[in-house]
């Protein structure tokens, strides 16, 4: 169905590797100066602060040279800010009239106000319109395709996708999730739609809603692909088999946190990561750095730290060096499967997520990956113990499900688990096991610890 995964604007395959280089920091050189001309009371700052000025931004080993310019918090009170200045929430980083805003989405603020990362103005939402639609292409669908649109994201997912639909031509199903699986499921007998666009969450428990439930072999709905956003998802193999068996048809994982690294996943058996193929958007996978510290780290092949984006020529609300939280695995080589040649990535969490056991750096994300390897004997649903809320754990405590029939064999089990992770990931967990269906399966984003303080 597709084939291999080419640049957008389609112009950028034309160019060798050091002619796009150069082309970003043609664009890189106007968005600095852009940013600062138009952002007096924030990135003006920001660059006051450390004594730099545009002009010395030529390039982008330049770019990684000036500190993190924001950040979720800073972003939360610049918008927190703007709204009480001038009655607007994009903030004081906000560079075009807030009358030429066209599209916006919020988080949901779980931890404060809500923030806008979605601002566009008009030639931002063409921009991720027209690249929302290459990416369609890419995967053989446009005029006279479906689709099934059902997002836990509610806006965000809606005003950045929709606009692409539309140019592609494509005929969007949006269904409210409200509405609760069975009649979202009843609706797509209605509709017939021919792909669907959601989160990894939602189809794991549509798929068990669908067999169990109503008696539907999901592969009976007819899907050509699913287009799964959101969150990692399949680069876990076995539940990237799982999906794809449950339905007959290919999952494919795409991006754009914050409208940074838009990127999707090859058509292949094997995971190769999500390829940043939107080419003269932005800088991200070349400036991932050390979480901690924030220091930049050498980009080669299989480098992992947080992610940091600049945006080359977004007007509405773009970013400086903004520290994305996100941690992620960056290749650099050529993907085997497609022959991609541009920057791919793997999303290994997020920077919170990082536990500290007896000196070895852990991810939540990756502890939860390494156990779908057991499942069944296990369900693939676990969370990490906290005592307290620092990020140093004196012991590593798993509170585990076990799967159907196993609850008379967790010691074996759980020494095949432990010998598994402490060769993978350095780590020797002790269990706490709990029955299958014990722990709450969240469908907008998984937990993945248990705060006992
Ligand atoms: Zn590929």
């Amino acid at each position: 169905m597709v084939g291999k995964i080419r640049f957008y604007p389609e112009s950028f395959n034309q160019l060798s590797a050091d002619e796009q280089r150069e082309h970003k920091e043609k664009l890189l050189r106007q968005s600095v100066q852009y940013m600062y001309d138009h952002s007096p009371e924030y990135y003006q700052l920001r660059f006051k602060e450390c004594g730099a000025e545009p002009g010395d931004i030529q390039t982008i080993e330049d770019l990684r040279k000036l500190p993190i310019f924001m950040d979720k918090d800073r972003e939360r009170q610049s918008m927190e800010a703007s709204l009480q200045k001038y009655g607007h929430p994009f903030g004081l980083h906000l560079c075009c009239d807030p009358a030429d805003v066209v599209s916006t989405g919020g988080t949901s603020g779980t931890t404060g106000h809500p923030t806008y990362p979605y601002t566009q103005a008009w030639e931002d939402r063409e921009y991720i319109a027209s690249s929302v639609d290459h990416m369609h292409r890419l995967l053989g669908l446009g005029r006279g395709d479906r689709a099934f649109f059902l997002y836990p994201l509610g806006v965000y997912a809606t005003s950045a996708v929709l606009p692409g639909l539309e140019k592609s031509g494509i005929l969007p199903l949006p269904i409210d999730i409200r509405l609760g699986p069975q009649p979202a499921l009843e609706m797509v007998k209605w509709t017939r739609p021919t792909f669907w666009y959601t989160g990894v969450a939602i189809v794991e428990f549509y798929i068990d809603i669908l067999r169990n439930k109503m008696g539907i072999d999901p592969r009976d709905l007819g899907f050509k692909c699913l287009l799964l956003g959101g969150e990692a998802g399949c680069g876990i193999p076995e539940l990237k088999k799982k999906v794809e068996d449950a339905f007959g048809c290919r999952w494919y994982d795409w991006w754009g946190p914050s409208l940074l690294n838009i990127a999707i996943s090859c058509n292949s058996d094997d995971y190769h990561g999500l390829h940043n193929f939107a080419g003269d958007w932005d800088i991200s996978s070349e400036d991932i750095v050390d979480p901690v510290t924030k220091e930049p780290l050498e980009i080669r092949d299989g480098v992992v730290g947080e992610m940091v984006g600049t945006h080359l020529r977004k007007k509405a609300a773009p970013y400086l060096r903004y520290a994305t939280g996100d941690i992620v695995e960056v290749l650099t080589s050529e993907c085997p499967a497609c022959g991609f040649k541009g920057y791919r990535l793997k999303v290994m969490g997020r920077a919170d997520d990082m536990i500290t056991v007896k000196g070895v750096n852990v991810f939540a994300g990756a502890i939860h990956k390494t156990l779908q390897q057991f499942v069944p004997r296990v369900t693939g649903h676990m969370r990490v113990v906290k005592e307290d809320p620092s990020a140093r754990l004196s012991s590593l405590v798993l509170r585990l499900e076990y799967g159907e029939g196993m609850a008379d064999q967790l010691e074996e089990l759980g020494k095949e688990i432990v010998q598994v992770m402490r060769s993978s990931l350095r780590i020797s967990p002790r269990f706490e096991w709990v029955p299958p269906e014990t722990l709450e399966r969240p469908i907008r984003k998984p937990i993945l610890f248990e705060k006992r303080y």
